[in-house]
């Protein structure tokens, strides 16, 4: 079993698929073992995207994050990291496969209705943002 992070964007809350996203989750054999909602500031979105310093869209996305309500939570399953990333589909929903939650529910590359964890290392840095270290 290991854990990662993933994000509800506010593109989605907004839309009201928190519901829709959960239950792809949870049907793909994912527990969740933490979850909140919570609204970012821009300073704490800058700070989570921190390894996009310098790249040109992290302005527009530091805004979007912060411009409703988010829903991170920690799920766990064995190989959570590469079968989340694989479930989310490419970060440009053009690109994205079929039957993903990107591909059936984002907007845009940015408005691309969720994150998830890259790496076994950023998961654990990820977590430790929203959830402490307990
Ligand atoms: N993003 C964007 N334009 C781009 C690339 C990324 O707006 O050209 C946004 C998008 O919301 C993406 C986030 O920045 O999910 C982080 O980018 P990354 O390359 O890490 O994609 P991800 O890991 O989310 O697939
Ligand atoms: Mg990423």
């Amino acid at each position: 079993m290991n854990r990662t992070l993933l994000i509800i964007k506010p593109d989605a809350t907004g839309r009201r698929l928190v519901g829709r996203i959960i239950d792809r989750l949870e049907r793909a054999g994912f527990d969740i073992v933490r979850m909140k909602m919570v609204r970012l500031t821009e300073a704490e979105a800058r700070r989570f995207y921190a390894v996009h310093e310098g790249k040109p869209f992290l302005d527009s996305l530091v805004a979007f994050m912060s411009s409703g309500p988010v829903v991170p939570m920690v799920l766990e399953k064995g190989n959570a990291v590469e079968d989340l990333r694989m479930l989310i589909g490419a970060t440009n929903p053009e690109n994205a496969a079929c039957g993903t939650i990107r591909q059936e529910m984002a907007l845009s590359v940015e408005k691309n209705s969720v994150h998830a964890s890259d790496s076994n290392e950023n998961a654990a840095t990820e977590i430790a943002f929203f959830f402490g270290q307990d």
